[in-house]
């Protein structure tokens, strides 16, 4: 089966081609056949659902291959990280299902090892201290056709190199006066190989180092190494690092004292419509108060996912679906909506709300009545059994289900006409109520007990089936509508417009006065509901013993089904 996203082709189900590289691998014999991957986020913001694409990779590409996958924090740029990043980091990738085999690590794990390795270089004539700043350095780079400028430091002996290292470690030069450069290349058509820096100057403090160093290695000089102390056999990540691969290789190569070495395997990131995906820019929203927090329900981020009220298997299966390329695209965001709906039709449990509720008197049932209707909890799942949902006189449904003069093609509530309360009665509508300003504020309805469960006795048919709840056994409820946080298609493709002059003012709706069946009464934070003929919603954290907070993780209508005529 293959499904169309805005102009590239994903082919559901087709083989992953990195696991086909490793099944290659695998029959060769390479590396005894062991599969070892790694996650490795920097701690310096949430993670989002394009990370959950790697972590489901990553993960999965050792499950498949009774492999290990380690998570890694690459914390080497100590002024941008956080330990409140670390934990969420933990929190999500647990949540989506994985796990690390207890022990996570860490790049500053290394940092003695980095050192070391620095030294090596330095004593075999393949690093050397510059002291111009990096603008001149990056000045000196050359472009991709022309090669780049040698530093005047760059001849300078192995022991003098040292010197001026150790004194940077020592703090004897402030940041910036300082680096370490890689010896390679200065003409390389690689420019990651024209002598890099790999160590800097921070006189920051570090979450796990504290202030034992004032020199961090970069990137660059940490990630390939990390992987090799780590034993990773693939080191999965995203394209824009496809450059970057002689530089890793190089440096493993200077490392290696036997066969084994990671091997680099690049794919396409995932890129949203109606989304941005940088950890800058969801930073931004959230520091400026754009939205509230990283968990915010309309953010792309796993906690935002989460308390939105998608799965860790909606997630999964997303993942699956749009497959693993070597050609950056953009997925259509309904498929991920289409997802947690799918896997959520499934498994929630159905209960009858009204989010814009109208008052219906039965001005021919017992005042006192309360009568138990039987509803079944879910359609989709033969083993969820019945519920009871009480049946009184006064009753609410959605305001939208009456019309006092209908259209054609209107079937539900109208003055006079027959209706289907769902799990309950037939009802007509006698008369319409309104206030002084002509609002309609009750309507008066009869029923017939002959029809009670929704069916009736002399096969007699009515063309509309209405949900309702009891004005006197419900809870109350406030419910958020969410919409898209972005009204453009590509909020950050634009030249010249900024990213948050998309921001979709819509994008969240309180509603106060919403009741829901009784049913609801115990349930725990996050768990999810369909809400009859409205959609998904699950309770929100926010949730108080006062008030009752629901999120609407989706609406009913599937935009994706729809669109690719499925
Ligand atoms: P951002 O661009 O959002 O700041 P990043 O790449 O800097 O993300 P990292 O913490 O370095 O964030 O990412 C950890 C891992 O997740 C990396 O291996 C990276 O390739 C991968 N990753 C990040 N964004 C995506 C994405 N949109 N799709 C797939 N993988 C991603
Ligand atoms: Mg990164």
């Amino acid at each position: 089966m293959s499904v169309n996203n805005s102009g590239n082709e994903t082919v559901v189900g087709k083989k992953n081609f990195i696991h086909q590289i490793i099944e290659e691998e695998i029959n060769e014999g390479k590396n005894e056949g062991r599969v070892h991957t790694r996650f490795p986020p920097e701690p310096n913001g949430y993670l989002h659902i394009g990370h959950a694409k790697s972590i489901c990779l990553n993960f999965g590409t050792a499950q498949k291959f009774n492999g290990k996958a380690n998570l890694r924090f690459d914390d080497t740029n100590p002024s941008k990280e956080e330990t409140e990043y670390v934990e969420s980091i933990k929190k999500d990738v647990s949540w989506l299902g994985f796990s690390w085999g207890g022990t996570e690590f860490y790049a500053s794990d290394y940092f003695d090892n980095l050192f070391e390795f620095a030294v090596k270089l330095i004593k075999e004539g393949k690093a050397y201290v510059d002291d111009q700043n990096a603008e001149t350095i990056s000045s000196q780079k050359g472009t991709p056709t022309r090669p780049g400028f040698e530093s005047p430091h760059r001849s300078r002996t192995p022991e003098e190199n040292l010197d001026l290292f150790l004194r940077m470690k020592a703090g004897e030069f402030n940041e910036g006066e300082r680096v370490l450069r890689a010896k390679i290349d200065m003409a390389s058509p690689n420019m990651h190989m024209r002598d890099p820096i790999i160590y800097r100057i921070m006189k920051a403090h570090h979450h796990r180092t504290g202030d034992k160093w004032c020199i961090y290695p970069m990137y660059d000089f940490a990630h390939g190494q990390s992987d090799y102390w780590e034993g990773i056999t693939h080191s999965i990540c995203t394209l824009e690092f496809e450059v970057h691969r002689p530089l890793y290789d190089w440096f493993i190569e200077q490392l290696m004292d036997g066969e084994y070495r990671p091997r680099q395997i690049e794919f396409a990131r995932l890129n949203l419509t109606y989304t941005v995906m940088s950890k800058r820019k969801l930073l931004e929203l959230v520091k400026d108060n754009y939205v509230n927090g990283w968990d915010d329900p309309r953010m792309p981020t796993i906690s935002g996912l989460r308390r939105r009220g998608y799965t860790p298997e909606s997630i999964r299966n997303f993942a699956d679906k749009i497959g693993v390329t070597k050609v950056d695209g953009m997925i259509d965001v309904a498929l991920l909506e289409h997802s947690v709906r799918e896997d959520l039709n499934k498994r929630a449990q159905r209960v009858m709300g009204v989010l814009n509720p109208l008052k219906v008197v039965i001005t021919n049932y017992p005042e006192d009545q309360v009568e138990m209707m039987s509803a079944l909890n879910n359609p989709e799942d033969p083993e969820a059994g019945r519920r009871d949902v009480p049946f009184t006189r006064e009753l609410y449904i959605e305001r939208d289900d009456f019309m006092e003069d209908p259209p054609r093609k209107f079937f539900r509530m109208a003055p006079g006409r027959e209706v289907r309360l769902r799990y309950a009665y037939y009802v007509t509508c006698d008369e319409v109520v309104k206030d002084e300003n002509g609002e309609i504020i009750e309507l008066h309805c009869s029923y017939d007990p002959e029809t009670k469960g929704g069916k009736s006795a002399d096969g007699r048919k009515v063309k509309a089936t209405m949900h309702w709840v009891s004005a006197s056994e419900n809870v109350k409820a406030e419910i958020r509508l969410y919409d898209r946080l972005f009204n453009d298609e590509e909020p950050d493709g634009h030249k010249d417009v900024d990213f948050k002059d998309f921001l979709n003012p819509d994008s969240l709706k309180v509603l106060s006065n919403c009741y829901i069946e009784p049913f609801v009464k115990d349930a725990k934070a996050l768990d999810s509901f369909q809400f009859e003929r409205l959609g998904y919603f699950n309770l929100d954290p926010d949730t108080t013993p006062e008030k009752l907070v629901f999120n609407r993780t989706a609406p009913l209508r599937d935009n994706w089904s729809k669109q690719k005529g499925k």
